[in-house]
């Protein structure tokens, strides 16, 4: 089997202001330089306006920052947004893209995402590509079938696992409390990594992170994280509170 370094990362959405988000950071760091050597890399991602303090407050801790969104263009008239250069330039080395919700409040289709991957690898950042399927989805029996399509539709072409990773994040699971079970969520990530194959060759697809995210917490983190493809986790609720987010990360 491939070793693939476990990736817990936090997504913080439009939570937090500057001394919530600073005191979230130092205590996450601190756990970290305590802990000493790990063997899995712990990403947090801010809202956009938080990351250079957050930046700040984890150096010297090994812990990554990332970005919740990037455009998928290099600079220019698009107001609000964040380039791909600005996180880099802010000491991020992750971005997310394709999250759901920026799917449905933002109407992001597959060719939005792979263009936002793309700008995020050609500045040197990973990009954490979100796929899943809604409940309607799932219920309809459509769930590998919209997953497939999302990994071909979202993954843009250079693809490789040192710039990527995939975050399985079925639509329903977000915070709800509800997730797939065990079985399910293999069985899921199993097919992905196959589509992933026939986009990037099964080397590559080998070495990839795949991350389950959908209401893992510091009760079902333990059994996601040991299935044998889930690489990680993409943690939304459970990411804000220092505690909760170290016991997933210490499932690992
Ligand atoms: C998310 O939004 O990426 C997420 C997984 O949220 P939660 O953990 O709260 O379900």
């Amino acid at each position: 089997m491939t070793a693939r370094r476990t990736l817990i990362a936090g997504n913080w959405k439009m939570n937090g202001l500057s001394a919530d988000g600073v005191a979230l950071a130092s205590g996450l760091a601190d756990k970290m330089k305590a802990a000493g050597a790990v063997d899995f890399d712990m990403l947090v991602c801010p809202p956009a306006g938080l990351i250079s303090k957050v930046v700040d407050a984890v150096a010297g801790s090994g812990m990554h920052v990332g970005g919740q969104d990037c455009h998928m263009n290099e600079k220019g008239a698009h107001t609000g947004d964040t380039s791909a250069a600005l996180l880099k330039d802010l000491g991020c080395s992750y971005a997310i893209v394709g999250h759901s919700e920026r799917r449905t409040d933002h109407a992001e289709t597959d060719a939005i995402v792979a263009a936002k991957a793309a700008a995020a690898q050609a500045q040197g950042l990973i990009a954490v590509i979100c796929i899943g399927e809604t409940e309607a989805q799932r219920d309809a029996g459509q769930t590998l079938d919209v997953n497939g399509s999302q990994i071909a539709g979202s993954v843009p072409e250079g693809s490789t696992a040192a710039n990527t990773v995939i975050a399985y994040e079925p639509v329903w699971a977000i915070g709800t409390g509800r997730t797939p079970t065990s079985a399910e969520v293999q069985e899921v990530h199993a097919f992905i990594r196959g589509e992933l194959a026939k986009k990037i060759g099964a080397d590559e697809a080998a070495k990839t992170r795949i991350l389950y995210g959908g209401s893992m917490n510091p009760k079902n983190a333990a059994e996601l994280l040991a299935l044998a493809d889930v690489d990680g986790g993409l943690i939304g609720g459970a990411s804000l509170k220092v505690d909760d987010f170290w016991t997933v990360a210490q499932s690992a």
